[in-house]
């Protein structure tokens, strides 16, 4: 289910969460704390004819188990959690909800790293489960599942007052928009979209604007302005860099810190108040005198607040994401901003104007988009087109690990189109090992990887430790 514009997100979760539990027990799933926070503060208005029960980590001890135990002898409850909810045994449990699907707090970050969506799925198939996904755009192993024709997408048609304004040199507003949002200040509350700060470190050709790519397809990256850009998957590095699209060599550059954002949106609109919200300083409430509020990605201000316009700057930063991964959270926090304005409000995109964005948001639809990334995934051979675990090992043992993985590629005890790359840090003790599969032989994979994890502990060698699918392939 797509979210709506000019509509607030928490509701439509309540709306579908009430719908589905004329069905029986629900759970629903939210990424943080200050999700349920949001979403119960909705609900508190409304009357419903069944028990809301709060299972999450921000609970007492002895209110947890309580709720817990409560949740597996109740009938017919709403379960509200984030994702270790995920394991509570739900009496009469037949809808599940995942909201805003694509979050990083869906994946657990230590061993043994699972997901809720890959978890989701198998709670689903054991106990025959009807399963509900939200967001602004589909993650990419849904938009797979959706191409596919395995998930309906629910989406209702809307259309936006957009106008694109591309920067010329690197300069935050360009000309043209100022007079723009002067006329929006007038008449209410302006949000600006800015970029987290070490976000995005692909390498962006500064000529054509097209993201550097690898010989194997996936991005480079830049640590540094003068470094070489090195690969993000196979670790390849390039001397000499040269853009394979318009052969330019020069690098795009710019990325601003919230602070800097805030000086020179003040210095461009004197005398306007403006108030910032940035993880973990996120505002839950807009003051009513301000006038301008800047946003980091992820941490635009709780509450129903509309805006007379919503300013997406520095496109291109933004679109320079490390990974497609990073790529996909970018065009949902666009979504996600520009869901904020008025009905009469437009929405100001600092990108040229025929980037395709321009139009999915016009349009309020997000196909384009996330063919392009399915696309680029494919020919990089990435999730969702292949199952990819990372293993990670002393540095002394990586290069015999990595070869042990070539043998079995060749002993035909993994598929013979797997890809094994070895990925060395000089600054860590620790090295990655990459191994890819296509898709329908995760199985295969994980299996091979529980054989081999078992058989290292048993001839006591050092501990590997293995992520399946993991949020990012990067550090
Ligand atoms: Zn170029
Ligand atoms: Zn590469």
């Amino acid at each position: 289910m797509m979210h709506t514009p000019h509509k607030s997100a928490y509701l439509e979760i309540i709306e579908l969460a009430i719908e589905r539990m004329k069905n029986g027990s629900t759970l629903l799933l939210l990424p943080d704390t200050r999700d349920i926070d949001r979403v119960l503060q909705s609900l508190e208005g409304k009357s419903v004819d069944f028990e809301v029960i709060r299972l999450d980590s921000s609970l007492p001890r002895a209110q947890r188990y309580e709720n817990y135990l409560k949740v597996s002898i109740k009938g017919n409850v709403l379960v509200i959690g984030n994702r270790s909810a995920l394991f509570a045994p739900i009496q009469n449990l037949t809808s599940i909800i995942v909201a805003f699907e694509k979050s990083e707090q869906y994946f657990e970050r230590k061993h043994p790293y699972w997901n809720t969506r890959d978890s989701v799925f198998l709670r689903a198939k054991t106990e025959n489960l009807n399963l509900y996904f939200t967001g602004y755009v589909p993650s990419s192993e849904m938009a797979f599942q959706i191409e596919n024709r395995n998930i309906s997408f629910i989406t209702q048609k809307a259309n936006l007052n957009t106008s694109a304004f591309p920067q010329m040199q690197g300069e935050l507003l360009p000309d043209r928009i100022i007079p723009a949002i002067r006329k929006s200040l007038e008449k209410g509350t302006v949000l600006f979209l800015v970029p987290r700060k070490g976000y995005a470190n692909a390498l962006l050709c500064a000529k054509c604007r097209n993201i550097a790519l690898c010989k194997c397809g996936a991005r480079l990256l830049v640590s540094s302005q003068t470094s070489d850009p090195q690969c993000s998957v196979c670790s390849v590095s390039v001397k000499d860099w040269q853009c394979s699209w318009c052969a330019g060599t020069k690098r795009y550059v710019a990325a601003r810190g919230i602070d800097r954002f805030h000086e020179e949106i003040g210095r461009a609109f004197p005398n306007t108040s403006i108030q910032l919200s940035s993880a973990p300083n996120i505002l839950e409430e807009v003051a009513e005198k301000t006038k301008i509020v800047i946003a980091t990605t992820g941490s635009i201000p709780g509450g129903s607040k509309e805006y007379s316009a919503v300013v997406l700057l520095e496109g291109q930063r933004f679109l320079a994401a490390s990974s497609s991964r990073f790529e996909e959270l970018v065009y949902e926090s666009f979504f996600e901003a520009a869901a904020h304005v008025s009905e009469k409000g437009s929405v100001f995109i600092v990108l040229d104007a025929f980037h395709p964005l321009v139009a999915a948001i016009t349009k309020w639809n997000p196909g384009l988009l996330i063919r392009k990334i399915l696309r680029e995934n494919e020919e990089a051979f990435l999730p969702p087109f292949s199952a990819v675990a990372v293993l990670t090992v002393e540095k002394q043992e990586s290069v015999i690990l990595k070869n042990g993985l070539a043998k079995s590629i060749k002993d035909g005890r993994l598929p013979t189109s797997s890809q094994v790359f070895l990925s060395q840090d000089a600054e860590s003790d620790d090295a990655r090992i990459l191994v890819s599969v296509p898709s329908e032989n995760r199985d295969v994979l994980a299996a091979f990887l529980l054989e081999l994890s078992r058989k290292r502990a048993i001839s006591k060698k050092s501990f590997v430790s293995i992520a399946l699918d993991p949020f990012t392939l990067l550090r």
